[in-house]
């Protein structure tokens, strides 16, 4: 009788095959089987299949590891074929931990591995791809100081030092995200075809912005389409003898950095609104910096020419002190007068726009799949996503499958704003579309791809790395104490900062003093100055522009507090000038580098330790000094020696979660990846913090 053959471990068949365990586990990976190490059991039918495998070309020929192939073979100079994974078998690789082929490069010295692969990748992923066991890396890891789980993602600066230690070099290929823009930004410069100016108003409150994109809208669309009726998707578009001009319909600098800061410039020229009864008032000129910061050019409209007792020359003077000299006096920036009430003046002020559009010489191909940014995105009233998109380059089509921001979905209809459904949108053409699986965010990038699963892959690892993100620390655009590695890294150049003080008086005194400072290669460029507390809008500049905000007797808005912590500006307030030019001096000069220091917060003394089947290993603990809290970082510690350094998996006061356990109460604690935890080890709960170096 035949005898029934059930799952076999490595280890016993590396026995039956004469080999070592980890050469077979080479060899297996080879296959496309994954397996994690030693005690792993294999299927009957994977058995067969490493066995026939060895047959075939007889199991010393194969299994023999590179290094010895090398050492026989002194004068094979030539590397084995590097075999590239295909993008199909990196994604499998990292969906579900199957992996791919290997490539090796016998080098004579010293032979070392190459392994291809995506990042961010997972720490199981990675053993398997270096054919070890994923708790092997994961010791090795935690010897570099990163405490890992078996799935946790790992960078590619931690995954080349790991696999410098098990002989591969770790090489990273492009993410699918990547290859994807890698398409969408080839040009064919052949094909490119003038496309319509992208409009912004901006301009200080009440000075008519909102009434000059009516009259536009109105006199404009209704004489362009008899009985033309528009609707408000976020953008319109007009057409004149001369060409089309898109407008963006939400006035002001704060959307149009909003989107900048998710970045995203979708405007060509900015139309500057000056009333002429008021002038050059605050917002004007932080209007002005805006625009320039984002680089986008200034055409001027002096509106509200019909007030009687109007002084156009002053208005013009006032504009020319900030660095907006009209044509007409000598300068360089187009100046029109209008007036958004009687629309006298609107006429010409279109044709300035293409006229300057024209300068610009803007081009887009219209041959190829689409690209662009949205507008706005909302619900429909049947609950369906919508989003309005301004198509940059390429044409949208229905039936396209589109990325916008973290969504994706399949063009159902293109809607333009003259409530119309449109077969195509070409460069510069806004459109709702339909189809989307979520409402993207205005500013979100929008892209064409080949289809649904590529949409879906790209889309969840954006998703993936969102909440990444949002687990970490903020702090993520420049500061101070980060400029001047920054620079070393040749990351910047200049320092960009912002300045809000007080009153006038100490921002002409502060302003003056930092233009002063005598720095030889770097540059210091201030970018937008103004009186008042930091409100939102700066904290958008300077994410925007990666400035760093100084204020000096200021405070911060409510809002801008909101937006500091989402967007992650440094934002410094001091009270007494000489320490703002002094801490700006000192980064200029590299001299406010961070130094990071643990700050203790409380100590656990393990009592006892419980394994419990869902939750792991949890320690018993009785908090001796301190808080413990469920968000601390912590280490532990075993006879004077720390043993784990990571997150808390867990705290909880019998069966519940707690938030924190203070001194003198008892608690379980589950440490994050880490099971060994033993009776009298002490768990320290700490916080680093950055601290910027006294002067
Ligand atoms: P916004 O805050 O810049 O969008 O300004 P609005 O467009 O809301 O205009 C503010 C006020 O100025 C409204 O009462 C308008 O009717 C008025 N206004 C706007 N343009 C003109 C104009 O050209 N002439 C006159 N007389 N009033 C205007």
């Amino acid at each position: 009788m035949k005898k029934k053959k059930g799952p076999v471990k490595v280890s016993d068949l590396a026995k039956q095959l004469k080999l070592s365990s980890k050469e077979l586990i080479g060899r297996i990976s080879e296959l496309g089987i994954g397996v994690n190490s030693d005690r792993s059991t294999l299927a009957e039918a994977t058995v067969k299949k490493v066995k026939k495998a060895f047959s075939k070309k007889g199991p010393r020929a194969k299994v023999k590891p590179q290094k010895k192939v090398a050492k026989v073979k002194p004068k094979r100079k030539k590397p084995a074929k590097l075999i590239e994974p295909t993008v199909e078998e990196n994604e499998i690789a990292l969906t579900k931990a199957a992996p791919p082929k290997e490539e090796v490069i016998p080098k004579e010295k010293p032979p070392q591995k190459i392994v291809k692969v995506k990042f961010p990748i997972t720490v199981k992923d990675l053993a398997s791809r270096m054919s070890i066991g994923p708790s092997l890396l994961i010791k090795n890891l935690m010897d570099l100081r990163v405490f890992a789980t078996i799935n946790q993602l790992i960078d590619e600066g931690i995954a080349k030092q790991a696999g410098e230690k098990f002989g591969y070099r770790i090489e990273s290929l492009p993410t699918i995200e990547q290859e994807t823009m890698a398409v969408y930004e080839k040009q064919d410069l052949s094909k490119l075809k003038p496309r319509a100016p992208v409009i912004t108003l901006m301009g200080h409150v009440d000075h008519g912005k909102t009434s000059l994109l009516d009259y536009i809208r109105k006199s404009k669309i209704i004489d362009f389409e008899k009985g033309g009726i528009t609707q408000h998707i976020g953008a319109y578009r007009v057409c004149l003898d001369k060409g089309e001009i898109t407008f963006l319909d939400t006035p002001g600098h704060e959307a149009f950095t909003a989107m900048r800061a998710r970045g995203a410039t979708a405007t060509d020229i900015v139309i500057l609104v000056v009333a002429a009864d008021d002038g050059v008032k605050p917002q004007t000129i932080e209007a002005i910096d805006h625009a320039r910061a984002a680089k986008v050019p200034i055409v001027v409209a002096v509106n509200k020419i019909d007030k009687p007792n109007i002084d156009i020359d002053k208005v013009k003077k006032q504009l020319s002190e900030i660095g907006l000299t009209a044509e007409d006096w000598g300068g360089k920036t187009i100046t029109v007068n209008v007036s958004a009430k009687m629309g006298e003046g609107v006429e010409k002020l279109l044709e300035m726009i293409l006229l300057e559009a024209e300068m610009l010489e803007l081009k887009a191909d219209p041959t190829k799949p689409a690209g662009g940014v949205v507008i706005e995105g909302k619900l429909s009233k049947g609950g369906g996503p919508v989003a309005t998109v301004l198509v940059k380059n390429g044409s949208l089509h229905p039936g396209d499958v589109v990325i916008c921001g973290k969504y994706y979905g399949k063009i159902r209809a293109l809607i333009d704003d003259r409530i119309h459904k449109v077969k195509e949108a070409p460069p510069s053409m806004p459109v709702e579309i339909l189809g989307l699986n979520g409402v993207p965010d205005a500013g979100d990038p929008f892209i064409v791809v080949d289809n649904e699963r590529k949409a879906k892959e790209i889309t969840e690892l954006r998703l993936q790395k969102i909440k990444e993100e949002k687990l970490a620390p903020v702090a993520r655009k420049i500061s101070l104490e980060d400029f001047y590695a920054e620079v070393q890294k040749g990351k910047i150049k200049e320092l960009k900062v912002i300045l809000k003080t007080d009153v006038q008086g100490s921002l002409e005194a502060l302003r003056d003093s930092l233009m002063k400072i005598d720095t030889k290669e770097l540059k210091l460029n201030i970018i937008h100055t103004a009186v008042g507390d930091v409100n939102e809008s700066d904290v958008l500049l300077a994410a925007a522009s990666n400035a760093v905000i100084i204020g000096l007797h200021a405070g911060k808005t409510a809002e801008a507090e909101k937006a500091i912590k989402r967007e992650g500006v440094d934002v410094k307030l001091y009270a007494i000038i000489y320490e703002a030019i002094s801490d700006v001096k000192a980064a200029l000069e590299g001299m406010l580098e961070p130094k990071l220091k643990d700050v203790f917060l409380g100590r656990a003394v393990v009592r006892q330790v419980f394994k419990i089947s869902k939750a792991g290993t949890v320690a018993g603990c009785y908090v001796q000094k301190g808080t413990i809290r469920r968000t601390n970082d912590c280490r532990m510690i075993r006879n004077g020696k720390e043993v784990y350094k990571g997150k808390l998996s867990s705290l909880k006061r019998f069966k519940d979660d707690i938030k924190e356990a203070a001194e003198g109460y008892e608690c379980g604690i589950g440490l994050d990846g880490f099971e060994d935890i033993q009776r009298g080890d002490i768990i320290e709960a700490f916080e680093v913090q950055k601290i910027a170096r006294k002067l």
